[in-house]
């Protein structure tokens, strides 16, 4: 996999000491008065410290980005330049991640209920490794693929998680026994096992509840004569530490010594994860234009009246804003205007472009007066956002502009430059470079760049 380039992905380099909102400013100016589309500023700076940060506090668990999160090319371009390896879900996100020149190896087909075509089509490119929970995957697998290494996905306790699988995937450990005699009869091969916590976990001892039950179903599948060498710790890692009840650090602090204790350095076993909001929240913020206003009164508290005013946006739950429908978001603005301190402020909604009564982003919050026209941002945009967005009526997703400012750039070719070197020097091929060797356990006197200052989470 050759090296980024700024004309390929169509980056706009900045200066070390323009701020994002230098570039929304540059961006919002160059529109003409009556163009004034939403769109979006991604600062791909931001994943470049996300990886690095990754590295730093996860050390032993190589990273599988969950491209159903945010599959823009510069973004999987970008992690694939990194090193990262990639969790796909089905042909389409084989072949996107494929076309980018990454190597089968660094793919998870982490689906535990897939299309026989789909599996058909991952076997035809080299794809193996695929999660399971259930009977039927492993017949298939046995009909489709003899070369598969399954990883049998166990349920999680996922009752403190905003967004919960559980009630879709995952084995209990009875059923786990069962898939894993299935296994046996059919000659597939099990490789490991993965978990999902759930996204938007508050709990960071599930985690560690999950790794301790990965290790039981380990020590059965030993005693039926599997050899699993593969733990995969999903996703659930927050996209921002402004937002989440559990930052990352504190999720790493749990995380790190119940690996060391069920899996210790040296046993073996391969740890992975499939961070999806992790790595792209906070990268992007949404402009959006106020396109239409409506203004009613309302009874005051004081037996007087007061206005309430109803903006209408061009973006919205139809839109980027599906986030609100499936990914339990509250959106939460900020006006990108001058406002004085004194100035009054009022109940306001804000409602999406569609005609569609549904298409509300904000139902209730107090704004001071704005006018057709004016913008809004919306930080940390960029999970399940674009992923999900229609053109429902005709609306058009906003355009991305992509900005990396020259210290992140110097990172990521320096990163790229060290794993190529060390896939030269010690003849490996991608796969068997971890992700986290330069931290951890590989070739001595690699050193990864330290992340640059400002991390953004
Ligand atoms: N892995 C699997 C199998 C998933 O279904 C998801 C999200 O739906 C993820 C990883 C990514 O999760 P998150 O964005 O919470 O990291």
């Amino acid at each position: 996999m050759s090296g980024l380039e700024t004309s390929e992905l169509k980056l706009t380099p900045l200066e070390d000491d323009v701020s994002l909102h230098d570039m929304l400013e540059a961006r919002i100016q160059e529109m003409r008065t009556d163009e004034k589309d939403a769109f979006y500023v991604v600062d791909l700076g931001d994943i470049v410290r996300k990886h690095l940060r990754w590295l730093g506090t996860l050390p032993r668990v190589r990273p599988f980005y969950a491209i159903k999160c945010n599959s823009t090319q510069t973004i999987v371009h970008t992690l694939a330049t990194l090193g990262a390896g990639f969790d796909c879900a089905s042909k389409a996100e084989i072949a996107l991640v494929q076309s980018l020149g990454v190597s089968a190896d660094r793919i998870i087909y982490a689906n535990p209920c897939k299309q026989a075509s789909h599996v058909r089509y991952a076997a035809e490119h080299g794809v193996n490794l695929m999660t399971f929970d259930n009977d039927a995957e492993l017949h298939k697998a046995a009909r489709i693929n003899p070369n598969a290494k399954m990883v049998l996905r166990i349920v999680t306790d996922d009752s403190k998680s905003i967004c919960r699988f559980s009630m879709k995937f995952g084995a209990s450990l009875k059923a786990s026994r069962h898939l894993l005699e299935t296994a046996r009869n059919l000659g597939v091969d099990v490789v490991g096992v993965s978990f999902h916590v759930g996204s938007g976990c508050q709990d960071a001892q599930t985690y560690a509840q999950s790794i301790a039950d990965a290790r039981v179903l380990f020590n059965i599948a030993a005693e039926m004569g599997f050899n699993m060498n593969l733990l995969d710790i999903g996703g659930g890692f927050p996209g921002s530490d402004t937002n989440a009840k559990l930052t990352f650090d504190e999720i790493a602090a749990v995380v790190n010594p119940a690996l060391d204790l069920y899996f210790p350095k040296g046993c073996g076993v391969n740890i992975i994860a499939e961070p999806g909001r992790y790595y792209v929240t906070s990268a992007f913020t949404l402009a959006v234009n106020i396109i239409a206003k409506k203004t009613f009164s309302k009874a005051s508290a004081n037996g007087g009246e007061e206005p309430v005013h109803m903006y209408y946006v061009n973006d919205g739950v139809y839109g980027s804003f599906n986030c609100i429908l499936f990914d339990h978001v509250q959106p939460d603005p900020i006006v990108y205007k001058h406002v004085e301190p004194e100035e009054p402020v009022f109940e306001s909604s804000l409602w999406g472009p569609t005609c569609d009564g549904l298409d509300r982003v904000v139902e209730r919050m107090q704004l001071p007066e704005l006018h057709v026209g004016d913008w809004l941002l919306f930080r940390n945009m960029g999970a399940y956002t674009m992923a999900a967005a229609s053109n429902f009526n005709g609306f058009p997703k906003p355009p991305l502009h992509y900005v990396i400012r020259n210290a992140d750039w110097i990172a990521i070719h320096e990163l790229h430059r060290s794993l190529s070197e060390m896939r030269t020097c010690g003849g490996e091929d991608e796969v068997a470079v971890p992700l986290s060797c330069g931290l951890e356990s590989c070739e001595p006197g690699f050193t990864p760049p330290s992340a640059a200052s400002g991390v953004n989470v």
